[in-house]
């Protein structure tokens, strides 16, 4: 069964936006995360993201770009979750001209534990899923490139025919250097999971551990391989899920949260970049060491997030007005439906966005002075036929503190 995963996080890190575009039969309206600490209002309230300790292994430095990437194909559309295979081959092209090195998961988990050394500048290969395309279009790159890579496989999914990747192209794979870890056996939505929240503990507790624990019993019987990492689905997680990783001794899990990791960053929430197959900028951000690695001692692992449509200010940026004028423009989405457009603002919940039906523009400005030195924005659509985007659009943006202090008029 192939299961859409559209997913936003509330996340810790304020400049951050998540989401794993998935394989997709059937529209679905994601869930809006409320933006920030407001008490705004919002159709889904995610649970709060969980916190965890920083581990106590010496930094060094070493950071490490983990990319995720789904579907690829040469001949069908571009969208976020499928890539062209040509394309595909230009980025690891490009990761071998920038110098960087392509690990194995062995040697993250090594250099995780503090037991190996690395160059200070790595990627790591994640596929999620398995797509059956892994096999006939990003295997034989791989292969030319010699890099290693990790397959994501959910237990519903492997030999799921079709699109599905089998048994045998799997085990191929892994003769071949690949690692396998689990992405859960059903592939869960938030939604699907936040049900046995409301179904209390036990419920929680049963399907979590179904999710956690058999897809690795399942992965690790199937292809005699050890299975201690996890991606979550969607990226969504849960302070459970924490407690049952410990127990079924997963050491990494993988987040949709981008950002370089370093030795200390956190292996529970481990920051990924999803690849987008329409929108290049991802990549760039995570082959980008200058601004990912964050500052030595800074404890800030993440770039200032980019968003699939154009928007003002722009993700990450530093304004030095209070009472900015907050735009999206939405030319670039077919079908838009503007009677479907929300706008949410933190701290002020929905808000009377005007849409510009001959410019596509989408714009608030903001009515009452900014107090918080950072600001986050969600905005969500549906197309005509009520299908909404598949990517979730949040972004945030920095207020700078000395504009706190100059008088209204001179803003
Ligand atoms: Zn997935």
């Amino acid at each position: 069964m192939v299961r859409r995963c559209l997913i936003p996080l509330v996340l810790a890190l304020a400049l951050a936006w998540g989401q794993e575009p998935a394989p997709a039969p059937a529209p679905t309206v994601p869930p809006v995360a409320p933006v920030g600490p407001s008490p705004a209002p919002a159709a889904v309230t995610p649970p709060a993201p969980a916190v965890e300790p920083s581990s106590t292994v010496q930094d060094d430095a070493t950071r490490v770009s983990i990319l995720g990437y789904h579907d690829f194909s040469e001949s069908l559309p571009e969208t976020a979750m499928r890539i062209r295979t040509s394309k595909f081959r230009k980025q690891m092209e490009a990761i071998k001209q920038l110098g960087l090195t392509v690990i194995s998961l062995d040697d993250y988990l090594a250099w995780k534990r503090g037991e190996k050394s690395l160059p200070e500048r790595c990627v790591l290969l994640t596929l999620d899923d398995g797509w059956k395309s892994v096999y006939t279009d990003a295997f034989p790159v791989l292969k030319e490139f010699g890099y290693p890579f990790s397959l994501y496989l959910y237990k519903n999914y492997v030999d799921g025919g079709g699109k599905a990747l089998s048994t045998v192209m799997i085990q191929e794979m892994i003769k071949s250097g690949a690692s396998i870890g689990s992405h859960s056996v059903t592939h869960p939505f938030p939604g699907d999971v936040k049900s046995r929240v409301k179904k209390g503990a036990d419920a929680l507790d049963a399907y979590l551990r179904s999710e956690m624990g058999e897809s690795q019993r399942f992965l690790e019987s199937k292809f005699n391989r050890k299975v201690n990492t996890y991606a979550y689905p969607g990226g969504f997680h849960l302070e459970e899920m924490f407690k049952l990783a410990d127990e079924f001794k997963y050491v990494s899990l993988f987040t949709v949260i981008p950002g370089k990791v370093k030795r200390s960053t956190p292996d529970k929430t481990t920051p990924r970049y999803m690849i987008l197959g329409n929108y290049d900028k991802v990549f760039e951000m995570a082959t980008s060491f200058r601004d990912g690695g964050a500052a030595p001692g800074s404890g800030v692992v993440g770039v200032p997030a980019s968003t699939p449509v154009p928007v003002s200010p722009q993700a990450g940026e530093v304004v030095n007005s209070r009472l900015p004028l907050i735009s999206v423009d939405l030319v670039t989405i077919a079908d838009l439906d503007p009677a479907t457009l929300v706008m949410k603002v933190a701290g002020f919940g929905e808000v009377p966005a005007l849409f510009d039906p001959a410019s596509k523009r989408l714009s608030w400005r903001v009515n009452r002075k900014l107090r918080q030195s950072s600001c986050q924005v969600s905005v969500s659509w549906k197309d005509t036929h009520g299908k909404p985007p598949e990517i979730p659009l949040r972004w945030s943006f920095s207020i700078d503190k000395d504009a706190a202090y100059l008088p209204e008029d001179a803003q």
